[in-house]
């Protein structure tokens, strides 16, 4: 199969024919790429975890567009919901919810809830639109490799395995969205993104973080899994731990390998010389640029040692969960 990459307005009719004939398409959205089927139709979910070689028992999010009657598809019980989708819906926020059981078992993994997301990105709206069903979609990269935010990157991993990837040009939020339980009284996250906890307590009044301990059963079971990874070797140190990161850059590079340190621009001086992979100088900046970085640095480095921020308030609590999974 060879695939093709068109801009959303020149591939729009050939993804519309696609999906709606069972197939899965590389589309962007304003978080990073996904890998879409039509989430009513089994037999062409299924091919979106065997293009990823994604574990049956993670289950993917539900797309719709802005105007889409999502009480179709899922039970609201709680006020707050209302007041976090007149908020920040559509945007980097999934809400899970109970479900109604139209997405097909596989997309949900045989559960009883629904992760639910609107997209703000312009061209994924219109590719909604234009299908007029809930696509689902988890990220559009090799289950376990680093998540694409171009569509040069989904081209990197999925070439030859899917027919199409719409081009929205390059993702604007950089991570993953903000996976909220919204079934029970207090909205609990269950993944960290750009739609921070402060930002729901603002709207929801409380909201809590679920914590993954070991032998737990997850609740949202895409976070126990090995994620994020890029193809080259990692190390991570904290923001107290520059002279050891320094160090063993030193001695990579002493066994002839190509080390390249990674961390947030004001770190620059102190690693001044060396190769870097400079992520930006605040929260909105650094998941902006993560995976682009462990992409480019994958290509380019033997080791990617990354340096943290010494911060996990507002968005860095989204970036340290994905810094700790790709590098730690
Ligand atoms: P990905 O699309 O690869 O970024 O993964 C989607 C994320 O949403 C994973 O962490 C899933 O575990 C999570 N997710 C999807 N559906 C549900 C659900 N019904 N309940 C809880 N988490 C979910
Ligand atoms: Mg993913």
């Amino acid at each position: 199969m060879t695939t093709e990459i068109l801009s959303v307005k020149a591939g729009i009719e050939k993804a519309k024919e696609i999906l709606l004939s069972g197939g899965i398409i590389g589309m962007p959205t304003e978080t990073v790429y996904g890998l879409a089927a039509d989430g009513t139709n089994s037999a062409a979910v299924k091919k979106i975890f065997e293009v990823k070689g994604r574990p049956s028992d993670n289950p993917l999010i539900a797309h719709v567009h802005k105007d889409y009657d999502i009480s179709t598809l899922v039970h609201i019980r709680q006020n707050y919901v209302y007041d976090l989708i007149k908020a920040y819906m559509p945007g980097p926020l999934t809400l899970v919810l109970e479900s109604k059981g139209v997405i097909c078992k596989e997309a949900v993994a045989g559960g009883d809830t629904l992760a639910l997301r609107m997209p703000s990105h312009t061209g994924c709206q219109e590719l909604l639109r234009a299908v007029n069903i809930p696509l689902v979609a988890p990220s559009a990269n090799l289950s376990k490799h680093t998540s694409p935010v171009s569509a040069q990157h989904v081209f990197a991993d999925l070439d030859g395995k899917i027919p199409l990837i719409l081009d929205g040009g390059r993702c604007k939020g950089g991570i993953e969205s903000t996976v909220l339980d919204v079934t029970g009284k207090v909205p609990r996250i269950l993944r960290a993104g750009l739609i921070t906890k402060e930002m729901i307590e603002k709207v929801a009044g409380a909201c809590e973080i679920a914590e993954h301990k070991d032998g737990d059963k997850v609740k949202s079971p895409g976070v126990k899994y090995r994620h994020y990874r890029p193809k080259c070797d990692t190390a991570l140190f904290s923001i107290t731990e520059t002279d050891k990161a320094a160090a063993l850059y030193d001695s990579e590079l002493k066994k002839g390998r190509t080390p390249y340190i990674m961390c947030a621009d004001n770190l620059s001086e102190k690693f001044a010389g060396k190769n870097l992979l400079l992520l930006g100088k605040d929260g909105e900046e650094i998941a902006y640029n993560l995976y682009d970085k462990l992409l480019e640095g994958e290509k380019k480095a033997d080791i990617i040692i990354a340096v943290s921020f010494g911060r996990c308030d507002g968005v860095y609590l989204g970036i340290m969960n994905r810094l700790v999974k790709s590098c730690g």
